[in-house]
């Protein structure tokens, strides 16, 4: 017969277990190389709403360059796009989500940064943008962040031009953050707000899908580095998905999703930028 402190014990033991099967299976892997060979499925964090990027089809599916670098790089690792889960990222939730293992990639117009190389790894990049201005098509005023004075602005919280914003044109500009960026475009159609910055690579993604209503301003003022992000310290996967990177590159399938997907935008495409390997 078990005495009262064993069941105690068994009960718990037995919790630690189901709680440790529950946790999603990036938290039980160190890398996402292993994950993706132990479990032969993916799930990859993405956007749902910029077009050309990352955009949740009317039939649920995903389309956009994001989705194709992250269905490239996962055919690298041993995983068929079948078996990719993608799950809709904000731009506030990408480290938080890696860190919990709720995914494990980010394929995500995800900027390298120092500040976010804290909680989390990058390999790439594989495309680099530029923070630029969307506005009204009709509206001649607003040139550039020169003229960004007395104007309302909108940007999505946790994403790198609002913190731009606030570092350098906070005394000018009323900031309003969104949780999500197509927010932001509704504000500025509907005349609330002037402005929507971002990279000039989503901007141009709704300019085209608005036609003739919002245009790109075109004199970006920054540098954005898009990286996949992976748990911090996973230096295993970081080298996996670089010379997964580098055969997109190589192969012609880079520029050929690139053309397919952001081209439509009428965004020039440009060569691909070299790998930050560390
Ligand atoms: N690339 C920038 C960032 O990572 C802006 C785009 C976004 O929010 O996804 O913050």
């Amino acid at each position: 017969m078990l005495t009262r402190p064993v069941l105690v014990l068994s009960a718990l033991t037995a919790l630690a277990l189901t709680v440790t099967a529950c946790g999603g299976g990036a938290q039980e892997y160190a890398s996402v190389v292993d994950k993706a060979q132990g479990d032969k499925k993916l799930v990859i964090g993405v956007k749902a709403d910029q077009p050309g990027l990352g955009l949740r089809t009317p039939d649920g599916s995903f389309a956009g360059f994001d989705i194709e670098v992250a269905k490239y790089v996962a055919k690298e690792l041993g995983v068929e796009a079948k078996d990719i889960t993608f799950k809709e990222t904000v731009s506030a939730n990408r480290e938080a989500f890696l860190q919990q293992g709720q995914v494990d990639m980010v394929v995500a117009t995800y900027s390298i940064t120092d500040a976010r190389k804290e909680k989390v790894s990058f390999a790439g990049p594989y495309f680099v943008a530029g923070q630029d201005l969307l506005v009204k098509a009709d509206d001649t005023a607003l040139t550039g962040p020169e003229q960004l004075n007395g104007k309302k602005l909108c940007s999505v919280a946790g994403s790198t031009p609002a913190q731009k914003v606030k570092e350098s044109y906070a005394k000018e500009v009323q900031l309003q953050e969104e949780r999500t960026y197509s927010a932001c475009v509704d504000r500025v159609l509907g005349g609330q707000l002037d402005a929507l910055t971002t990279d000039n690579v989503i901007l141009a993604g709704y300019a085209a899908q608005h036609g003739g209503k919002l245009k790109v301003v075109g004199k970006p003022f920054s540098t954005e580095k898009y990286g996949v992000g992976l748990k911090k310290d996973d230096s295993k996967g970081r080298q996996a998905v670089n010379d997964a990177l580098a055969k997109m590159f190589s192969d012609g399938s880079w520029q050929k999703a690139l053309q397919a997907s952001v081209g439509a935008s009428g965004f020039s495409v440009a060569q691909a930028p070299q790998l930050e390997r560390y």
